[in-house]
């Protein structure tokens, strides 16, 4: 008998998790993605206690079908791809199959969820399995509820720090995505206290002023380039709003929010000798390109991309940059006397 075994699905879920579900903001990022593939042009998240007691995300898009609902939660199966030549073209924010497995293997997860038929179904999963299966009232979409995150992780929930903190990650992925989706209505409410809002009228500027404030918002600048690859949108804050770390510069690939040291990197050039050492611009970038020059295959979270092409985007968006500040006039005129 030889000593190597094949893990079975249970722990390999919960192994899986350990990437997927760093902290309560991931189970967000996870289930928004999942609201965003189902076409929904209304989400709406409630977490109590910074996510670790519980996370809601509801929606209004498709609905998961009753064939498909028990297989939602095995790994590594997927709706958003079938072949491998569909990896090389994702066209939605999930593909890997590996969200609703991995959080169900750490929490407890309602599922309430109707595709259209006169009845809906509410699933309840403990333990990675499925302990419940009854019929509910018809409604339109899905609405998944994450309790008791990391029960049976306690090594894991050690390490979460205050709900404050976990708070405010959650907070940041809600605004992306917002920012992501201007054409989307978003709604964030911690412990029925009302964190984010948008109207969903696909005007990037509107959701920049529920996230950032109409004092920033009312000195950005509209940016756009674009080249025979790539096609770039956004606003970009005044040198003075500046701020001390790079959460508030947003860049956003085919829909796709990315952490991308390249891009902000681009960014931070096209300011120059503007910006004060240490301190990093509020900008919201909207790049579109081909999807076959992107790989987000690349990290469980999706988040890094690699690019073909990285340079000359780099060199696109910080030219557009920094033309945006050469032909602005910095300080104000003085008015000339009477
Ligand atoms: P992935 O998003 O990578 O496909 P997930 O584990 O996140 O994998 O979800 C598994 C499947 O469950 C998805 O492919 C999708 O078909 C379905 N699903 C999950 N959440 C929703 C939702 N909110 N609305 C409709 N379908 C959903
Ligand atoms: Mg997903």
């Amino acid at each position: 008998m030889g000593r190597i075994v094949q893990l079975d699905e249970k722990l390999s879920n919960k192994i899986a998790a350990g990437e997927v579900v760093e902290r309560p903001a991931s189970v967000v990022k996870e289930l928004v993605e999942n609201a965003m593939d189902a076409n929904s042009s209304k989400i709406r998240v409630d977490v109590s206690e910074g996510g670790l007691s519980s996370i809601r995300v509801l929606d209004n898009g498709e609905g998961i079908l009753p064939e498909d609902r028990e297989t939602a939660f095995f790994r590594h199966a997927t709706s958003k791809i079938k072949t491998d030549r569909d990896l090389f073209r994702i066209g939605t924010l999930g593909f890997r199959g590996e969200a609703l497995p991995s959080i169900a293997s750490v929490a407890e997860v309602t599922l309430k969820t109707c595709a259209g038929e006169s009845e809906g179904e509410k699933i309840t999963v403990k333990g990675g399995q499925i302990t419940e299966r009854i019929t509910a009232p018809p409604r339109q979409g899905t609405e998944i509820v994450v309790r008791d995150l990391f029960y049976n992780t306690p090594a894991r929930l050690k390490y979460m720090r205050t709900v404050y903190t976990e708070l405010g990650h959650i907070s940041d992925v809600v605004n992306r995505m917002a920012l992501a989706r201007p054409d989307i209505a978003f709604e964030l409410w911690s412990d029925d206290r009302k964190m984010l809002k948008t109207a969903g009228h696909n005007d990037l500027l509107r959701v920049l002023n529920e996230v950032y404030g109409r004092a920033v918002v009312k000195e950005m600048k509209y940016v756009k380039a674009s080249s025979e690859d790539f096609q770039v949108t956004g606003y970009i804050a005044a040198p003075s709003e500046a701020r001390s770390n790079r959460s508030y510069m947003t860049t956003i690939l085919n829909g796709r929010y990315i952490k991308n040291p390249a891009l902000t990197k681009a960014v931070q050039t096209g300011y120059a000798t503007l910006l004060p050492v240490g301190r990093f611009p509020i900008v919201c970038l909207h790049i579109t390109m081909n999807p076959l020059l992107v790989d987000v295959n690349v990290h469980p979270s999706k988040m890094e991309v690699r690019l073909s092409k990285e340079r000359a985007l780099q060199e696109l968006v910080s030219e557009a940059v920094k033309e945006v500040w050469e032909n602005t006039r910095l300080i104000p005129e003085m008015s000339s006397p009477e």
